[in-house]
């Protein structure tokens, strides 16, 4: 599940996943669900000629999806980690600014507070949401802390409460990176609008995708302008006038066209993914050694991707043997990211052991919206066999 370029099936996958992937039952971890209206809209786009970000589609895609996040603004832009940036930018974070980031996140998190010439700041995660621990952020601000981004991994939202609380107290902008959880919810609001900016991805296995995209949203309104004039190369309404050095980080009219056909599912794909989960759940919960993710009160999770924790004593393999043993039976799956103290760009002595406990033992299972009951159970069942005689 590691964010991959290229379509969802198409990813680059290790030797023996890429021989399982030619079996006729090979089950990539998300296959996008592109029934509605996306077929018809795209070949709007083609007849018309409007194939740019000037095309009509844009626009009708931000409403769309500002609606449904129930927030006043939506600028769509080329990708997650666009929209991550820009949104940086126009909350005014820059060189000299230190910029509060969990430890455990995919990459582009902390890359786009590297763009926009800030320094990320790794801290540990909580053992509960999965998201950044509050009181260890607080412990990490300094003269210097300009932002707080709460990532919702996996579709868990982080404690906004606290954060908001924390953001609040010390006059630091909360970003939310809501990339991997459209629809997820705290205290009944939708994430991405809890805090003062949002940004989703609408990578291809993303819960609602334009294949690559991305979208910012946000209530404040000279964010939101001035994120959209940054987008379009620092032009204003003024044509060829760039009274700032702006990004060329538009979505074109055919990804917008394909959004615009998944928000007006986005209910329907939200439901979808429960019922994936539920499956999920029910058919994992009573095997041995098999560990899944609880949900606070108060918050609504949505099912990204279907991630799940392998205890190597009670289960009798570890999590890349099992991920192994998966792939020879034609299943993909995505192991957790590393903590991002152990990448090279971001190498640290400090120690953070609750990130390195979940991200050494976790695996994502196969749970695009277009999987089907059968194929859940396949992987049910094939884990339980697994299990039953190691391997
Ligand atoms: C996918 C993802 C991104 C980046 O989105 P792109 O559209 O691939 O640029 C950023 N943050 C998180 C947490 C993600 O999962």
């Amino acid at each position: 599940m590691g964010k991959d370029r290229g379509p969802a099936r198409a990813a680059p996958l290790s030797d023996r996943v890429r021989v399982a992937s030619r079996q006729a039952d090979f089950l990539p971890v998300a296959r996008p669900d592109l029934s509605g209206n996306e077929r018809r809209y795209v070949d709007e786009c083609l007849t018309t000629g409007w194939i740019s970000s000037a095309g009509p589609f844009v626009h009708r895609f931000e409403e769309a999806f500002a609606h449904a996040c129930e927030v006043p603004y939506a600028v769509a832009t080329s990708s997650g980690t666009s929209a991550l940036h820009l949104a940086l930018v126009a909350a005014g974070i820059g060189p000299g600014d230190e910029v509060l980031v969990p430890v455990w996140t995919f990459v582009a998190t902390a890359n786009a507070v590297v763009h926009a010439g800030a320094r990320p700041v790794l801290v540990e995660v909580e053992p509960v949401s999965w998201g950044i621990d509050p009181q260890k952020a607080a412990q990490k601000i300094t003269s210097r802390t300009a932002a707080i981004i709460a990532v919702h991994l996996y579709g868990h939202p982080a404690d906004m409460a606290a954060l908001r609380r924390l953001a609040r107290r010390h006059a630091l902008v909360l970003l939310e990176d809501a990339a991997e959880a459209h629809g997820a919810e705290v205290d009944g609001q939708r994430v991405g609008s809890v805090g003062d900016v949002g940004c989703f991805s609408m990578f291809a296995n993303k819960i609602l995708t334009t294949g690559e995209g991305g979208v910012l949203v946000t209530g404040n309104r000279r964010l939101a302008d001035l994120a959209r004039r940054l987008r379009d190369h620092g032009m204003g309404r003024r044509r060829y006038w760039h009274p700032v050095i702006g990004y060329s980080y538009g979505m074109s009219n055919l990804q917008a066209a394909i959004g615009l056909a998944q928000v007006e599912r986005f209910d329907e794909l939200l439901k979808r993914k429960d019922a994936i989960a539920e499956r999920y759940a029910r058919g994992l919960r009573v095997i041995p050694g098999i560990r899944l993710p609880e949900a606070r009160s108060g918050v609504r999770p949505v099912c990204w991707l279907f991630p799940m924790l392998v205890e190597r004593r009670t289960f009798g393999l570890g999590r890349d043997a099992l991920m192994r043993a998966l792939a020879a039976r034609g299943i993909e799956t995505r192991p957790f990211f590393y903590p991002l103290h152990r990448l090279p760009p971001y190498r640290l002595r400090e120690r953070f052991p609750v990130a390195e406990g979940f991200a050494s033992r976790g695996l994502n299972l196969p749970s695009g919206p277009a999987i089907t009951d059968d194929e859940i159970d396949r992987v049910i069942e094939a884990i339980r066999e697994i299990q039953r005689h190691g391997g």
